[in-house]
């Protein structure tokens, strides 16, 4: 292929020796775990953050760099307790699970943990006052039954609260409740759980559970910047990734590793900015972990420009996998151009149409918009995710650099190129269809992303 202007070869050449040498991604791992630490949604650490960040931003040249705000609820947490009162005597490390309910309760132990959402309604008298015990957010692909679903379908049969296994075998994760319930939900570690469930088999369990978060209402940020020539352009390319996390841990997985490797990615694409035919424009959201309310609130507020965003291609969670493969979500044509891409570079990628509803592009996607994420087929992901466990000790700079370089070229392919991208938006119908295709209809509405 070899229908530009513009010498991408030499390019691409320069940015990934540029990637692999820069000093400022560790630098920025650093600095974000260790002067300013967790970072959940509304607190003054994100705030902390976003200046951190915009600094960097505006040293490789970035324009019209700053804070958009957005509205949420903040967590405040307090200590969560599961005892254990009959017939043994026990309390397990625990963490109560955002936008839940707090109070103390007293209940007989259900374990739940092989029936679906449908199913707990099928247990009658039985979940009337007792605290359910389930499986946690699983991770199988790209969809995925909302734990909010089981949650509030658990408290609907009167069920006084639920227990989250965890995938992490020795510690419990925290999870959002993307519809709030009203009764505590707790997440206990996958042993525990298991060990829980083996009394259970056995004899009657009575258990006490306490829990006092609060959630209160808080304004946070989204921080935005550009990268383009000097003449406006039309058309906008969008790279983001959220920086909020939860306050258990620096989230150096959970999603530092996509906050670096989008600076890294636009730090390398900098220098050709005057040959841009499209806007870049890098965004780094809050309150994704609470519902991906960052990036709701961008589409919502940034409603008039949508026809002009011809792409977004979204970082979260990213380590040596996700550098070897791109989903690309309802937009196949676009597909083949990265594949494409990327294919002229030398590079193995690979690309696959795949619907996915993991993160912050899906704001965009339910807009019609075609979007792209880093992902990892084959798994497992990192289980450190949303523990407190997700330290900077397990992220490779190299993994990130691999991802950036990835990331950069096929941007620099859709920004430098003087054709038409194949990205026409979808209409409502076709968004509809598409939906429905994917039988995704319950599972975006417990995601709450579509009412
Ligand atoms: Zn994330």
């Amino acid at each position: 292929m070899n229908r530009q202007a513009f010498d991408t070869y030499e390019a691409n050449q320069e940015m990934t020796s540029a990637i692999n040498a820069s000093p400022h991604g560790e630098g920025l791992m650093k600095s974000l775990c260790r002067e300013v630490g967790t970072r959940p949604s509304g607190s003054p650490a994100m705030g902390q953050a976003a200046e951190l960040l915009a600094e960097q931003w505006r040293g490789f040249g970035a324009a019209n760099v700053h804070t958009e705000p957005v509205s949420l609820n903040a967590w405040d947490e307090a200590d969560s307790r599961v005892e254990i009162l009959s017939p043994v005597q026990r309390s397990y490390t625990s963490v109560q699970c955002v936008y839940s309910g707090s109070g103390t309760v007293t209940g007989q132990i259900i374990d739940a943990r092989d029936l679906g959402s449908e199913e707990l309604g099928t247990l009658g008298e039985d979940i009337r006052g007792a605290i359910v015990l389930v499986k946690g957010h699983e991770i199988s692909g790209s969809k995925f039954e909302p734990m909010s679903k089981k949650v509030s379908l658990a408290e609907k049969a009167g069920a006084s609260a639920v227990l989250l296994a965890s995938r992490h075998p020795e510690l419990p994760a925290i999870e959002c409740l993307s519809r709030p319930a009203s009764i505590p939900v707790i997440g206990l570690s996958g042993n525990d759980a298991s060990e829980l469930a083996a009394i259970v088999g056995e004899q009657t369990v009575q258990a006490r559970i306490r829990a006092g978060g609060h959630s209160r209402e808080a304004t946070c940020v989204n921080l935005v910047g550009e990268l383009g020539p000097d003449k406006a352009a039309d058309e906008i390319i969008i790279l983001s990734a959220h920086l909020d996390c939860y306050y258990l841990a620096p989230c150096a997985f959970d999603n530092l590793t996509g906050v670096v490797a989008l600076t890294e990615a636009a730090r390398a694409l900098a220098p050709y900015k005057k040959s841009f035919a499209r806007t870049l424009r890098i965004i780094a959201y809050t309150g994704e972990e609470y519902g991906f309310l960052g990036s709701k609130e961008y589409v919502r507020a940034h409603a008039d420009e949508l026809d002009r965003i011809r792409f977004v291609l979204n970082l979260d969670g990213l380590f040596d996998d996700t550098a070897r493969g791109l989903a690309v979500m309802w937009a196949p044509q676009m597909r083949d151009y990265i594949d494409c891409a990327l294919q002229d570079l030398g590079s193995d990628v690979d690309v696959r149409n795949l619907f996915c509803m993991s993160s912050d592009y899906l704001p965009f996607m339910l807009q019609g918009i075609p979007a792209a994420r880093p992902a990892s087929y084959i798994g497992p992901y990192p289980t450190c995710s949303h523990t407190v466990e997700d330290t900077e000790d397990k992220v490779l700079t190299e993994s990130l650099q691999a991802n950036a370089i990835v990331c950069a070229r096929a941007l620099l392919r859709m920004l430098t190129d003087p054709q038409p991208l194949p990205s026409n938006r979808k209409t409502p119908q076709e968004i509809r269809e598409l939906i429905e295709q994917e039988d995704a209809q319950d599972a975006l509405w417990w995601a709450g992303v579509i009412e």
